[in-house]
């Protein structure tokens, strides 16, 4: 590739100061466990979802009198200490990990977002993204993005519709006020919220990211609690069992009464469309979705694309981490040897964000080098996840062929990411993406690979094997569940990359 092709898409990339990648876009969890003091139980969940986001981690712990708010910029270890840890003293507690898709990367926009109404306040968590705020601050005469982020938005919104409850004095104001607002946003968020006595865990009528129930079992000492979490894992990390997933547009009130569901969007709006890449790239692999390990379903991936598209190669290798599980199903269908040709450093709590264009190109150096006696005089499939603007993909072949492998074949888990996500996943325009703009040989020669193949839709379904439940593919077919926020009709040619 010509050095000032490469300029390009890393120029793409600095759009979002990041590498090469669609990222996850937060993580919530909450918990409400009298006479237990939660706020270590909160850093272990937030630490099973750090893979979510890694801007900011934040909690707001209740003691049942008063909410207290702790945030910091980075990851979960850096943001909280034990000494912090025994400050936040309460048996109620909702938290979050942030990557930013809505808002900038700042403190101010950590999260729990805190307001104050009436003589109580509320903190709220957001996983996900709404597509209609214009609208929102249109309705509410505010000026277009005085909101810092489209959370910020939705608790400015709960504190205005506190003025007009009929009753502010009741009990259940975080539930009522989240009744009126609700049903006014679109999008994708699953939101968690506590006041000084409630906790609450909500998803979109969509359902597009994830949220699930747990319990903690009563021991000698506590009546045992309750939990919400983004993924299961962050129960299993603080000792609670599984219950559920929430549906598609319901809420779950926890209080002294234990858990109840409310339903607060008209039933013409539920419409089941967990994202897909959910199962592809995002969730850990240990999570279970529609009841099942993720693991499972990226194995078959693996086995489902050399059905799909065989090649004649001397091993197979997985791109660290996401794309080991699908490489070893290729290799178990295709009877190709599986392989580790890649290394990947674990100390890169986040990717590195590089001050220039060759720094950035090293950045993927930093993260990955190959094991040069692996693949030194072989044919190679590389299994990846997806491809998204091609930059770490195109610098990975290169590293292999530097190292000596004879050919390169690219082998990805799902299909042509072809289309920008408004659900909470931070991805280019259009014109950044790669499958927009190219077809598959294309591909090949723009990233240097003797061969290209993505999974089929239909193989990727099949590989997830959740029957009839309802998925989001937009990003892979351009069919949007719901209004987006702006045109997505531009179609860029090769030739706006060239
Ligand atoms: S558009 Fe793609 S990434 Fe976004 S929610 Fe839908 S399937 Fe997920």
């Amino acid at each position: 590739m010509k050095e000032n092709e490469w300029a390009k898409l890393i120029e793409a990339t600095a759009i979002g100061g990041r590498i090469d990648g669609v990222k996850e876009a937060c993580g919530v969890f909450g918990i409400y466990a009298p006479g237990v003091e939660v706020s270590h139980l909160v850093f272990d969940g937030l630490f099973a979802l750090q893979h979510r986001g890694q801007e900011s981690a934040g909690m707001a712990v209740s003691d049942g009198q008063e909410i207290v708010v702790s945030k910091e910029m980075g990851l979960v270890t850096s943001a909280f200490d034990a000494r912090k840890l025994a400050s936040l003293t309460g048996h109620l507690a909702l938290g979050h990990v942030r990557y930013s898709t809505g808002g900038a990367s700042t403190w101010q926009n950590a999260q729990p977002v805190y307001r104050s109404i009436g003589e109580n306040g509320f903190a709220l968590g957001h996983n996900g993204n709404l597509t209609n705020v214009a609208e929102l601050e249109e309705e509410q005469n505010m000026l277009p993005g005085i909101s810092s982020s489209d959370s910020d938005l939705v608790a400015e919104l709960m504190a205005l519709a506190y003025d007009d409850l009929r009753d502010p004095e009741s009990s259940n104001t975080l539930e009522e006020v989240l009744n009126l607002v609700l049903p006014r946003l679109w999008g994708a968020f699953s939101f968690g919220l506590i006041d000084t006595k409630h906790l609450i865990g909500v998803r979109d009528p969509n359902g597009f990211r994830p949220l699930c129930l747990g319990r903690l079992e009563p021991t000698d000492e506590t009546p045992g609690g309750w939990v919400i979490a983004s993924e299961s894992p962050a129960l299993d990390i603080v000792g609670a069992s599984f219950v559920r997933e929430l549906e598609p547009g319901e809420m779950v009130i926890i209080d002294q009464d234990g858990p109840r569901s409310s339903y607060p969007f008209a039933k013409e709006r539920i419409d089941p469309r967990l994202c897909v890449f959910e199962f592809v790239y995002f969730a850990r692999p240990d999570t279970k979705l529609f009841g099942k390990e993720i693991h499972a379903a990226r194995h078959r991936m693996g086995q489902q694309l050399a059905e799909e598209s065989f090649v004649e190669a001397d091993i197979v290798l997985g791109v660290p981490d996401s794309g080991v599980p699908a490489a070893e199903g290729f290799a178990a269908s295709s009877g190709i040897p599986f392989g580790q040709g890649l290394v990947k450093n674990r100390y890169i709590g986040r990717t590195f964000i590089a001050p220039t264009h060759e720094a950035r190109i090293n950045a993927v150096r930093r993260k990955l080098n190959p094991l040069r006696e692996s693949v030194e005089g072989k044919r190679l499939v590389v299994v990846d996840d997806s491809v998204v603007r091609g930059t770490t993909t195109g610098q990975i072949v290169r590293m292999l062929k530097e190292a000596g492998a004879l050919e390169v074949h690219l082998r990805i888990s799902s299909p042509p990411f072809a289309w920008p996500c408004f659900y909470g996943i931070d991805t280019p325009s259009r014109g950044e993406l790669l499958a927009a703009n190219m077809s598959q040989s294309e591909m090949a020669d723009f990233l240097q690979a003797d061969s290209v193949a993505f999974l089929s839709l239909e193989g990727l379904y099949k590989a997830i094997d959740a029957g009839d439940a309802g998925l989001c593919n937009a990003c892979l077919t351009g069919h949007y569940p719901t209004p987006t926020p702006v045109s997505i009709t531009e179609r860029p040619t090769a030739a706006a990359l060239s």
